[in-house]
């Protein structure tokens, strides 16, 4: 029997750019969306879930799932850790009719977007500027200052990515931003 929704969700965002609060907002509306849990070697934050925020696998886990096909698409995000999404858990979402919301880094979102063409909605949610970004990260608290280059620099990168993806919304005010985005996925899940 076929899964019974095919719409898939796409966001991505530099590191601080404000994507995972919007996105907890997103999901707190009735539209039917479901937050895809990817898969993930790092070592879970102060708070993080196994199985809620991420599934939380060691590298020869992951790995081993590498070579079985399972991921959808996984990328090294970051030097020596690996972030995947599991075609097990989009399925899982689709087939109870509800959208996957996939919150995962730029090239990975190419990747769905590239596979799941003409089902996807892609989203790009851009920090107002580069420092307002460091701002927000060093705020944060979760970085040192090597993690804290790192995802900068990865950050510089992913911001000239923007222009593939379907809609940009740019994060100069949470409230301002986070309504655009409800707009924009009520249209796509209600077409
Ligand atoms: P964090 O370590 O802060 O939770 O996430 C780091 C980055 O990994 C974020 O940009 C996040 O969107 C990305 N990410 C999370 N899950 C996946 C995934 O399944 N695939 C890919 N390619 N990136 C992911």
């Amino acid at each position: 029997m076929g899964l019974k929704n095919d719409k898939i969700i796409v966001i991505a965002a530099p590191s601080g750019a404000g994507k995972t609060t919007m996105v907890k907002r997103l999901l707190t509306y009735n539209l039917g969306l479901e937050f895809s849990i990817s898969a993930c070697t790092r070592h879970p934050r102060v708070g993080e879930v196994d199985g809620k925020d991420y599934y939380f696998f060691d590298e020869e886990r992951f790995k081993g799932l590498m070579d079985e096909d399972a991921f959808v698409e996984w990328e090294m995000v970051y030097a020596g850790k690996y972030y995947g999404t599991l075609r097990s858990e989009l399925d899982r979402i689709l087939d109870k009719g509800n959208t996957p919301l996939v919150d995962i880094d730029v090239k990975g979102a190419m990747s769905v977007m590239d596979k799941y063409k003409g089902r996807c909605l892609s989203i790009f949610i851009k920090p107002p500027s580069t420092e307002e970004l460091k701002n927000r990260l060093i705020g944060r608290g979760t970085e040192t200052e090597e993690t804290l280059a790192e995802r900068i620099n990865k950050a510089e990168l992913e911001l000239s990515y923007a222009h593939g993806f379907d809609k940009v919304i740019i994060n100069d005010d949470l409230e301002r931003a986070s309504a655009e985005l409800l707009e924009i996925v009520r249209g796509f899940v209600k077409a």
